[in-house]
């Protein structure tokens, strides 16, 4: 009895998420990338300015493109830990003969893909990664550390139906570079502000320690590892239900693992710390409609005022 009341209560829960997905997404043919409705839209837009209203003083602005260098993702040790969720760009590299070989090939039915060659490209899986690179060339970073308010278009590859998970994403990011006091100071007064916003935007939440997924066995003693360190806490909203939330806000703590890899040190020579708070753009859209209701102008007024809809 009690298992069959769960499962209509499941089925009720899918039903109302698709019917909600049908309202805000367009379909593209693949799980998880969907063309997006313009009401949809104006909700990313003012959820942008709104963050944009938070950027810390002095935060250096970089927007990055959707790829980003192979080799450095290679260095950052993304392979190592989420190699299944990585997406890399390849392409027909050939002479013009060999690629035109390769099309009338296709065109008589035969498959094409195995002609690909993998790029100097993979698709960004987070926006803060290009920044720890680019600011290490210019030098030791300065006494009080320094800020920078990144975003990209990202890519994971987890295909999925859920209206919480896309393979593609909106990610806009404050990253902090400093001494370890400064990150977890930085990361602490962010925590706050956080619940803040989500109280100011009407949503439900919960702050929760968590870890990333990290690939296999090995990575079940780094979550273990991560989690005991308190390296990483999320913002949770019940989007789908309270048992089974939504992480639509991370707060990270990177210790001196991209300082190490790129050698970012600071003044006095020590090597850089660095943190970053995430902002899930989609899933805080997404986490909006499936609290307000699928019409912007029924929203609560005070939602509606804080982001000028
Ligand atoms: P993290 O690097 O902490 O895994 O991701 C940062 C933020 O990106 C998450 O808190 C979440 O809001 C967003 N995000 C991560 N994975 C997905 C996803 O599959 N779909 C969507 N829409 N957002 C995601
Ligand atoms: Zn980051």
């Amino acid at each position: 009895m009690f298992a069959n009341a769960m499962a209509a209560e499941r089925a009720g829960e899918e039903e109302r998420l698709e019917r909600l997905a049908a309202s805000l997404f367009h379909p593209t043919g693949v799980d998880g990338v969907y063309g997006r409705t313009g009401a949809y839209e104006s909700v990313v837009e003012a959820l942008t300015a709104l963050i944009t209203r938070h950027r810390p003083a002095g935060a250096e602005v970089f927007r990055f493109p959707p790829v980003m260098s192979r080799k450095h993702l290679e260095r950052h040790g993304y392979l190592k830990s989420f190699p299944n969720l990585l997406g890399c760009v390849s392409c027909l590299c050939g002479s013009e003969s060999e690629i035109l070989g390769v099309v009338n090939r296709f065109e008589e039915g035969e498959p094409w893909t195995q002609s690909l060659e993998a790029a100097d490209l993979v698709l960004a899986p987070a926006a803060c990664y290009p920044v720890y690179p680019l600011v290490a060339a210019r030098g030791p970073i300065p006494r009080g550390g320094q800020v920078f308010d990144v975003a990209a278009e990202c890519f994971r590859r987890e295909p999925s139906r859920d209206i919480d998970r896309f393979q593609t994403f909106r990610m806009r990011e404050y990253v902090c570079i400093g001494s370890p006091e400064e990150i977890q100071a930085f990361r602490g007064a962010w925590i706050d502000r956080a619940q803040q916003l989500a109280d100011d935007l009407g949503l439900p939440y919960r702050i929760d320690l968590a870890s990333d997924p990290f690939f296999g066995r090995g990575g079940q003693i780094l979550a273990i590892s991560a989690i005991q360190q308190e390296l990483k806490f999320e913002l949770l909203i019940p989007v789908r239900s309270e048992e089974r939330p939504t992480a639509c806000m991370s707060f990270n703590y990177h210790r001196e693992h991209f300082g190490h890899i790129w050698d970012l040190v600071t003044e006095d020579g020590t090597v850089a710390h660095t943190g970053c708070v995430a902002f899930g753009m989609d899933r805080l859209a997404v986490a909006l409609f499936a609290t307000h209701g699928t019409r912007t102008a029924d929203w609560p007024a005070a939602v509606r005022e804080i982001l000028n809809l």
